[in-house]
């Protein structure tokens, strides 16, 4: 109840939310009655969550902040959502973002942005920022997030928040509907490293439903968390500094200050802080913005006006392709439009060579050097994100620039290994929230929620 009177007070300025659940309070009750009948319901039971309007929930409608899927209700519930039904968690409503999940602003949702709630001019990040500014408004508990390339990340970042991208793998993507098939996973997002510990124990591990789910048996992050408030976590362990990720052109002075600071203080707990090149994180961006566009364009290709939400039948009629043409370009907003665009150019006969495939090999390159960063290093870290939140509307004409936002996000997706990021307090000149990344090897997961916590 609180929650939902927090959601009337703030979130008609915030706008973190494009539906709330009408039935959360039944759902709450009808868990408080499990408790009382003496059934065993878990730790996290009658927490509400919020959830990103990217995973598919049979019982409200699923956008992806896109016109083209305006009021469709999934007919089922995606792996992670059922997950926390069991659990007890109450699903408080779904969370904006940036159509698709393209974009770092959610300014690219067809429903309006979100607001960041540190100061309503400026924007939570993206593509996840509704999930993060309701958790960081207090509207929410906790939310569930994608992180494609940083939409978990990124807006953590940016309010002051914490986000987790878990190991490619590690959390069914069974009903999350697809941008990029290999570089997209689904994560917590909440206020404290615990917090995302125990949301991803209860969504993380197999899915015979998801092909790429792994089988691996998890450790409990929960405890990895815990143990890391408590140990010293720090104490020789190998922090590696990623040269191409913390510093130079394009990164704040005072995010650079804050991140420092934070270095420092590992340093003071007993850490070995290294400084690691990776050269082929430079290309991470170029990379990734072909192999995202061309990826989401064969995934968006289902939105045929046929089979999902929206048709539009131009005037006089037309044929299929006529209906299907028109409902793309009145249902799909324009950055969508100019991924969609890119992919299928990036993918045509006599280019895919040149692009995907080069884009592909840059990708083997900069997992070696991952690879070659991990013999040296226990974690790696970089700022999460080489600014604090900027204005709203200031980058959202200039592909480039809100490309650039993703710079220290990006490598962490396109080598599939996780990524925490968490905040280290305010920049200076600005007041506003900085966050420190910290990465692993792929199924290293549990070591992120410890070190996390013992930064915390
Ligand atoms: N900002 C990135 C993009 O626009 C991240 C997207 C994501 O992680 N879903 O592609």
């Amino acid at each position: 109840a609180a929650h939902l009177d927090r959601i009337a007070a703030v979130d008609e300025q915030v706008h973190a939310f494009l539906h709330v659940n009408e039935r959360a309070l039944e759902v709450a009750e009808s868990i408080d009655a499990r408790r009382a009948a003496g059934e065993a319901v878990g730790e996290l039971a009658g927490v509400p969550v919020a959830i990103k309007d990217v995973l598919c929930t049979s019982d409200m409608p699923t956008t992806a902040a896109s016109r083209i899927l305006e009021g469709w209700v999934p007919p089922y519930d995606a792996t992670v959502v059922s997950r926390l039904r069991e659990a007890g968690l109450v699903p408080l409503g779904k969370t904006n973002m940036d159509e698709f999940a393209m974009g770092s602003s959610t300014e690219h949702s067809a429903y309006g942005p979100t607001r960041n709630p540190w100061d309503l001019e400026r924007i939570p990040g993206g593509s996840g920022g509704g999930s993060s500014a309701a958790v960081a408004a207090f509207e929410a508990a906790i939310a569930l997030g994608s992180d494609t390339g940083g939409s978990i990340r990124q807006p953590a970042a940016v309010t002051g928040t914490v986000g987790m991208k878990p190991t490619y793998g590690g959390v069914s993507r069974y009903g999350a509907i697809a941008l990029a098939s290999s570089l997209d996973q689904v994560g917590p997002v909440s206020r404290t490293v615990l917090d995302s510990a125990m949301l991803h124990d209860i969504i993380g591990g197999h899915d015979p439903r998801d092909s790429t789910s792994l089988t691996d048996q998890w450790p409990s992050f929960t405890e990895a968390a815990r143990a890391g408030a408590r140990a010293e976590a720090f104490k020789g362990l190998r922090v590696g500094v990623v040269k191409q990720l913390s510093g130079g052109e394009g990164f704040q002075a005072g995010v650079t200050q804050r991140f420092e600071a934070a270095l420092t203080a590992m340093s003071d707990a007993g850490a070995e802080i290294v400084e690691v090149d990776a050269p082929n994180f430079e290309y991470a961006i170029a990379a990734y913005y072909l192999i995202l566009p061309a990826e989401a364009s064969s995934n968006l290709a289902k939105f045929d006006s046929v089979r999902f939400g929206l048709r539009v039948t131009p005037e006089g009629g037309g044929t299929v392709e006529d209906v299907m043409s028109a409902t793309r370009a009145a249902g799909f907003g324009d950055e969508v439009k100019r991924r969609v665009i890119l992919g299928t150019y990036a993918l045509s006969a006599g280019y895919y060579d040149a692009y995907y495939g080069s884009a592909q090999k840059v990708r083997t390159l900069i997992q070696r050097d991952f690879d070659a960063a991990f013999r040296q290093a226990d974690v790696l870290v970089s700022p999460s994100a080489p600014t604090t939140a900027f204005k709203l509307g200031e980058r959202v004409d200039d592909p480039l620039a809100m490309y650039l936002n993703d710079l220290t996000t990006i490598p962490a997706n396109l080598a599939g290994v996780p990524g925490i990021a968490l905040p280290i307090g305010l920049a200076p000149e600005d007041g506003l929230p900085v966050g420190i990344q910290f990465m692993a090897p792929q199924r290293a997961d549990a070591r992120l929620y410890e070190v996390g916590a013992a930064l915390e």
